[in-house]
């Protein structure tokens, strides 16, 4: 299968194993992994974060239900939530969730917006778990066609090393464990040299941090930097 649907699918069996009931896929586009998800009976809310809200409003519609959902007795309490926003800001409705998804999106953010990603999502949000996917620049010279980024949007793509040194700072900092995977599978004996084509991290909260208990305290000011394009309940 494609590469974009093996990313997918990867999300899909992680979510089947583990059962998360409130799930955000950051970087949404137009929504195609959330449409999978729906169909996950484990998830209770369901959010999409995009900074391109044109491109969340293609198919967003397409995340209502269908007649035939209402047959299946477990879907009363679905609930999605669509939202135009940047990664680099704080909302408090993204705390305190099972899962986050990021999928092929840190390589559009500079280095600078990638400090804040991590700030934001390990330090803020403090899901349960969080799923990073990023192309491996050590795979590029596998593809047929010239040097240079897979995508002209990209503002970087690492090598397993600089995705490594990346994940252990953010776990050191905001204590997390991660372990390295990837899809797209380079061609019989050079898949030790090369890796995947994109790598994954899958990071999970160790717990017991001071710190997270803090930004869930009163003290702290709640804000909403996001704008809500679109909700559901099944
Ligand atoms: N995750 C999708 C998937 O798996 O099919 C597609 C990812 S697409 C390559 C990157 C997405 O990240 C774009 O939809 C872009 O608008 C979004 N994006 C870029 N910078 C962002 C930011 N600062 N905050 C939120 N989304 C951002």
């Amino acid at each position: 299968p494609p590469l974009h649907r093996q990313r997918h699918q990867f999300v899909i069996d992680f979510v089947k194993r583990n059962k998360p009931k409130k799930v955000v896929d950051l970087g949404c586009s137009e929504c195609s992994l959330l449409q999978k998800l729906k169909f996950h009976r484990e998830i209770e809310l369901l959010v999409g974060v995009d900074i391109d809200g044109a491109n969340i409003k293609k198919k967003m519609h397409g995340l209502a239900p269908m007649s035939t959902d209402y047959l299946q007795p477990s879907y009363d309490q679905l609930r999605i939530e669509l939202y135009q926003g940047s990664v680099t800001q704080e909302d408090a409705r993204l705390r305190g969730f099972d899962l986050v998804t990021s999928i092929e999106l840190i390589e559009h953010l500079t280095l600078a917006d990638v400090e804040r990603f991590s700030e934001v999502v390990f330090g803020y949000m403090t899901p349960v778990a969080v799923i990073v996917s990023t192309p491996n620049s050590e795979f590029n010279p596998l593809f047929p066609r010239p040097a240079g980024f897979r995508h002209s949007d990209h503002k970087f793509e690492w090598t397993r090393a600089e995705f490594k040194s990346w994940a252990l700072k953010v776990c050191l900092e905001y204590g997390y464990e991660v372990e390295f995977t990837g899809v797209g599978q380079a061609p019989r004996g050079q898949q030790e040299r090369v890796g995947f084509c994109s790598q994954i991290g899958v990071f999970r909260w160790l717990g017991g941090r001071q710190h997270c208990n803090m930004l869930f305290g009163d003290d702290a000011e709640d804000v909403f930097s996001y704008t809500l394009l679109y909700s559901i309940n099944y």
